[in-house]
């Protein structure tokens, strides 16, 4: 019998990544200072995510596994509601039908905590339990209960690499967070959480690459404000997964800074290689539209052309300056 819970899994899941990337989120929004990412091959049998945020209340911990309310199966319909709710409340629900969890949690000020594990979305056990502040949550075989999903997940090595790219953006757009990431038992990276960009970069890039960025300061320009780090050529990689863009501070994802990016590089780097930023593009809030998708990380510049040729001539100033 197939669920609701895991019909809407199949949109809001995408695979592992997906998983990690929810419930960082969470631990974001439950002011975490601290989240600790552990996953096992590519997160297909284990991933366990730690924060030292605010915690679930015992009354509450069984209703957040509960797709908050059926009303909102209707409004998602309606497309501008879906922009702005996102899938509000349907995260945890989603995920629970699919996997089997073990979610432990402690708030501010109680002397124990609580436990909760469940399988399927099936609660199998809940008790109390000694624990320090925030929230742990184990999710075990992503997909054991939808062969058809499961069978469609990559090989360890592709999911580790989508996860290593999501856990990359987080920790970069969240600098005053610490993350710790370990896969199969191997710490990736720890960052220090204290608001400083380029120690986050040493903290995640290798040392010879994080040594040779180059720095972009932010400076008056007009009509826009780009700053933060650009790869030299010479580091080009295989993917697009390092051209981190944020426009106003926001993570996005966008085709049209990629490509203006790349074509500044063309003939510069080899060819089928990208090059790695870490840029801020500061642009006037009417200039653009944040809502096309409900994720938010895609972003639409009503003078598209305009920002492409800026930034285009912006880095290949920067290059031709600093590689000279
Ligand atoms: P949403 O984040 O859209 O509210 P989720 O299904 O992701 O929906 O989470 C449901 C609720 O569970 C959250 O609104 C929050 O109250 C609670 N929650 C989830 N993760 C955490 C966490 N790490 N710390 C504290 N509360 C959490
Ligand atoms: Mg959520």
């Amino acid at each position: 019998e197939i669920t609701i819970n895991q019909i809407a899994a199949g949109e809001v899941i995408q695979g592992p990544y997906s998983v990690i990337k929810e419930l960082v989120e969470n631990a974001i929004d439950a002011h975490a200072t601290k989240i600790f990412v552990e996953i096992k091959n590519g997160g297909k049998s284990y991933i366990r995510i730690t924060d030292n945020g605010m915690g679930i209340d015992p009354e509450d911990i069984e209703m957040v596994f509960e797709r908050h309310s059926t009303s909102k199966i209707n409004e998602i319909e309606d497309l501008d509601s879906l922009n702005t709710l996102g899938f509000r409340g349907e995260a945890l629900a989603s995920i629970a039908s699919v996997s089997q969890i073990e979610v432990t949690s402690k708030t501010k000020g109680k002397d124990t905590g609580i436990s909760l594990e469940l399988s399927g979305g099936e609660i199998l056990s809940k008790k109390e339990v000694s624990a320090t502040q925030g929230t742990t949550i184990i999710i075990r075989n992503l997909f054991f209960n939808t062969p058809a999903r499961r069978k469609f997940m990559k090989s360890v090595k592709a999911e580790t690499t989508k996860i290593n790219e999501v856990i990359t953006r987080l920790a970069i757009s969240k600098s005053d967070i610490s993350f710790r990431y370990v896969n199969n038992n191997n710490l990736m990276f720890t960052t220090p959480g204290d608001n400083n960009l380029s120690k986050v970069l040493l903290s995640i890039f290798p040392k010879d690459l994080y040594q040779n960025m180059i720095y972009l300061p932010p400076t008056e320009e007009i009509p826009y404000k780009i700053s933060g780090f650009i790869s030299q050529p010479m580091y080009g990689r295989g993917n697009r997964n390092l051209e981190i863009f944020f426009v106003n501070n926001r993570l996005v994802k966008s085709q049209s800074l990629s490509k203006a990016l790349e074509k500044a590089y063309e003939n510069k780097l080899m060819i089928h290689r990208f090059p790695i930023c870490v840029l801020n593009i500061e642009v006037p809030p009417g200039e653009i539209d944040v809502n096309i998708h409900p994720s938010k990380t895609e972003v639409k510049f009503y003078e598209e052309k305009k920002v492409e040729n800026f930034l285009m001539d912006r880095i290949t100033e920067v290059l031709t300056k600093g590689t000279k």
